[in-house]
């Protein structure tokens, strides 16, 4: 029990400076945040066989290389870690192909789908977009099917810097478990797991720089819009909706009711910056975009 209330001394400290952003952007969606930080952490004491899919959005978290912050989780118990980038490119491919078959079929335009508190949203207050958003399931959900794959004896546990995903998981019968960046850092530091000194993770470079690049607004477009010039489709016309301000959200529910938009094809992130400034990051927004662009050149 040492163990759990030293993690839990973190999150009480963290959670009071933290958590009225978080909420305040997840407001949006409705979502409330319940942590599962001590049920993973009971189940890892228990020897029981977890993997841990982690966000794009870690590369911008720490001011250490990648392989270093997936030591420092894989220090925590995990048995795995396995990048949601590996399960982006299933999006990407995915939404591509439904992107090519809604605009064939005459459908005015198409939104992204991999936000979940826009389709929370879109489904509780803007009902006449329900048509118009991707049927594509979001990384997290590809990237746990490979994971299950791999480890069909594992739990699965998401990370990510997004309260929202945990909604979206208890729809997902892959995913057992949501921890937020804030909360994974609250458990290092009761572990005292530093990333500086942590013997570093290497994963094998198996997915493109296009599919990290979902952690950021207008990352999504750009690799669905790539894949279809590397394979040699029409170009769709593409805009950029983030920050799911009063605004943003007139202008999208003008969109599906009139049944008319600006593009073919509409990227939504409630978050400002995307997932890289969600709700529940531990670096601070700026510095992560910079340690993000830092190692993602390195892909
Ligand atoms: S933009 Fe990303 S972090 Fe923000 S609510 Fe959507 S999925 Fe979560």
């Amino acid at each position: 029990m040492h163990l759990l209330r030293q993690v839990h001394q973190q999150l009480s400290v963290r959670s009071d400076l933290r958590n009225f952003a978080g909420v305040r952007r997840a407001a949006a969606g409705a979502i409330f945040e319940i942590s599962q930080v001590f049920d993973v952490l009971q189940r890892l004491r228990e020897g029981e066989k977890m993997v841990a899919v982690v966000a794009p959005a870690i590369l911008g978290q720490y001011n250490a290389p990648t392989e270093k912050v997936y030591g420092a989780i894989k220090a925590i118990g995990f048995e795995d870690v396995i990048e949601v980038a590996q399960g982006a490119m299933e999006t990407i491919r995915n939404e591509g192909a439904e992107l090519e078959e809604k605009i064939e079929e005459g459908q005015a335009f198409m939104t992204t789908s991999c936000c979940p508190s826009w389709v929370e949203l879109a489904n509780k207050h803007i009902p006449e977009m329900k048509p118009f958003i991707s049927s594509t399931g979001s990384p997290m959900y590809y990237a746990a099917r490979i994971a299950k794959e791999k480890h069909p004896d594992a739990q699965v546990v998401f990370i990510g810097p997004c309260v929202a995903k945990r909604k979206e998981a208890r729809r997902d019968e892959c995913v057992d478990f949501v921890m937020t960046f804030e909360e994974i850092n609250s458990i290092f530091d009761g572990l005292g797991i530093e990333v500086a000194t942590t013997d570093p993770f290497p994963i094998p470079f198996v997915s493109t720089r296009a599919a990290h690049g979902f952690a950021q607004a207008g990352g999504v477009m750009g690799a669905v819009q790539l894949f279809l010039t590397d394979n040699n489709r029409p170009q769709v016309e593409g805009i950029q909706v983030s920050n799911l301000n009063k605004k943003n959200v007139s202008l999208l529910r003008a969109y599906a009711k009139s049944g008319k938009a600006p593009a073919k094809f509409i990227e939504v992130m409630a978050c400002e910056g995307g997932c890289i400034t969600g709700p529940s990051t531990h670096n601070l927004h700026d510095a992560g975009k910079r340690q993000f662009a830092k190692e993602l050149a390195k892909r």
